[in-house]
């Protein structure tokens, strides 16, 4: 099968054998993949992980055989994935059934091969069926939009969380806005792209901060908080400047949560931290269950979100567009 295969330096398509099938998984025809951030860190090196590796773990696709061991009648089927692979059932977290933080766990296109590529296994605990209404490429959202979710599951809301910043309005600030949106939260949007800014206001949020037309991030957002801050302010960047600046503009006793996961290191007041008694969050994987709803319901929209297609072939092209064009949000390659 054709495979993008990371090197530890670069991208480059290759033949690969298709994974061979164990008696207990089952084998995806991939369709549609996107690129996360996560990819975009592992190739620029900031991530490590172990080479060569198929990265990629946004998918679509459609289940072509089951193995021995499998009963259900999952063949046929649209299918998304989750990303925790090898999960042991019997570890501390599996017990507390936190699958996604098993001690065992393999993750898709981070530890074990992912899904730039025409076929992957996956075992069928990870499998979600993707109603006919939701296409592939509307699909690759589920995996990211689930995490949007999680926000909220691993930071429950007070009655006083109203005003929500989000800082970068990325594929995943984009999803967040509107499931903040969805709970009845007012959102500021923190962007350097007026593009990405007009789309956050199309979906309704209140405050738009074009972080290159402001002298500083916080004191627009206190302006508008009588001098307080946000309720609750979320990274999802991983820039290092700008994780400085959402202490300064989270309230105090607020709540900021970190969803980037680029692999950098920042020096963040935590001084400010403890003094005014904030509450740092963090959260990644989410709950699928609930993304498919969001996306069958139409609560959440996803098709403006896809800046640009590219078959498998062109993927290095679809790499190099997040850092040329900063209108970019999501490149999905169709396999
Ligand atoms: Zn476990």
């Amino acid at each position: 099968m054709k495979a993008a295969v990371f090197d530890g330096q670069d991208i480059s398509i290759k033949e690969v054998p298709i994974p061979r099938l164990e008696d207990s998984q089952v084998l995806i025809q991939i369709k549609a993949s996107g690129i996360c951030g996560t990819d975009i860190a592992i190739a620029k090196g900031d991530l490590p992980t172990p080479t060569p590796i198929i990265l990629g773990h946004e998918f679509a696709g459609e289940v072509i055989e089951v193995g021995k061991k499998i009963n259900s009648n999952w063949e046929g089927k649209h299918v998304t994935s989750e990303i925790n692979s090898n999960i042991d059932f019997s570890c501390y977290y599996c017990q507390r059934n936190i699958f996604s933080q098993c001690l065992s766990r393999k993750a898709l296109g981070i530890d074990i091969n992912g899904s730039f590529a025409e076929y992957i296994v996956v075992e069928p605990y990870m499998l979600h069926e993707i109603p006919r209404k939701i296409s592939y490429k509307e699909a690759t959202f589920i995996e990211p939009l689930a995490a949007a979710y999680q926000t909220f599951e691993m930071m429950p809301l007070a009655d006083e969380d109203k005003i929500i910043a989000i800082y970068g309005l990325g594929k995943l600030g984009l999803l967040l806005a509107q499931v903040a949106l969805v709970k009845g939260l007012d959102v500021i949007a923190v962007d350097g792209s007026d593009k990405k800014l007009s789309m956050a206001e199309k979906y309704g949020a209140k405050q738009l901060i074009n972080r290159f037309e402001v002298e500083n991030i916080s004191d627009e957002i206190k302006g508008s908080t009588d001098n307080l801050g946000a309720d609750i302010v979320v990274d999802t960047t991983g820039n290092p400047e700008a994780l400085i600046d959402i202490v300064a503009s989270c309230k105090t006793r607020g709540k900021i949560h970190i969803k980037s996961t680029h692999g950098l290191r920042t020096p963040i007041n935590l001084t400010d931290i403890v003094v005014r008694e904030i509450t740092v969050y963090s959260s990644r994987c989410g709950p699928f269950d609930k993304a498919i709803e969001g996306l069958s319901s139409g609560d959440i929209k996803v098709k403006s979100l896809v800046s640009k297609m590219y078959d498998l072939e062109k993927i290095r092209e679809a790499f190099a567009a997040y850092d040329e064009d900063p209108d970019f949000i999501k490149a999905v390659i169709i396999i």
